[in-house]
């Protein structure tokens, strides 16, 4: 089995939408940022096969349509492929029917809320990995062979990254892959959804009135309407384009968890 993993953080104004101030560490709004990772996981390696020639073939459609041929965005994406931030509807919409059809994986994410803007984010993006690897490699013990990769990124190095899998799964490989990779993508927009949609939970909740627990549904939890079509929950509305994009990873999220944030990385947190 393969894990593909990558980090993100997201913030949001509970106040203005768009927020001009929301990027600031300091600002007098009501700010919420969310930091998380995310993994995507295939069992097997004939599984992550199909998926590499189902996604290549998407990114083929995409670089060979003539209407978009002459986007600033066309020229990186030929390069390095998706990139859930960058990317405008139609570089992102194909890949979003695929996995919505098709997706082959399992989607992981831990993520945590803070008030004030993460001082120590490596440490933090270092806490939620070990949580997540501990959670996802605990359950594929048996597996023939453990490949974790991440995205070779800054100024990280191998072993920085070895560090993150505990002892107790000393069979699992580590390794760098530059961006661009498939399957990287994969992990990068399904964790883009995931904290986009909690990041708009955050910003619709009453506050002190809430009454509902903000828990992402996942494969296992969601509930269908007759027609088969997942029904919304909590506080975001079924026409919402983040409610929209997340559930279209439904199918395939196994796990989703809002960890507190560990004390040691000096993080103010809302319980
Ligand atoms: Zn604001
Ligand atoms: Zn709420």
């Amino acid at each position: 089995m393969s894990i593909f993993l990558d980090e993100s953080a997201v913030s949001v104004c509970r106040v203005h939408e768009p927020c001009d101030e929301v990027s600031r560490a300091e600002s007098a709004c009501e700010l919420r940022f969310l930091v998380g990772v995310g993994a995507c996981v295939v069992e097997s390696d004939v599984d992550a096969d199909a998926s590499r020639v189902r996604l290549a073939r998407v990114r083929e459609r995409i670089e060979v349509r003539t209407g978009i041929a002459s986007a600033r965005r066309m020229k990186t994406f030929v390069r390095d492929g998706w990139h859930a931030t960058d990317d405008l509807p139609e570089f992102a919409d194909p890949l979003l029917e695929e996995i919505d059809t098709d997706g082959m994986f399992k989607g992981h994410v831990r993520y945590v809320v803070l008030t004030a803007a993460p001082t120590h984010v490596d440490d933090l993006f270092d806490y939620l990995f070990r949580r997540l690897l501990n959670h996802v490699l605990a359950r594929y013990q048996l597996a023939e062979s453990v490949d974790v990769v991440f995205e070779r990124a800054g100024g990280r190095t191998l072993s920085s990254y070895e560090r993150l899998v505990d002892a107790r799964w000393a069979r699992a490989r580590v390794s760098m892959w530059p961006k661009g990779d498939n399957m990287l993508s994969l992990a990068d927009y399904l964790l883009f959804a995931t904290l986009r949609y909690a990041a708009r939970a955050e910003q619709l909740c009453p506050g002190e009135e809430c009454a509902i627990a903000h828990v992402l549904p996942v494969a296992a939890t969601a509930e269908f309407d007759a027609s088969g079509a997942p029904l919304a929950v909590g506080h975001v509305h079924k026409d919402d384009r983040w409610h929209k994009m997340y559930f279209g990873f439904l199918r395939a999220m196994s796990s989703v968890v809002r960890l507190r944030s560990p004390t040691a990385a000096g993080q103010s947190e809302l319980s």
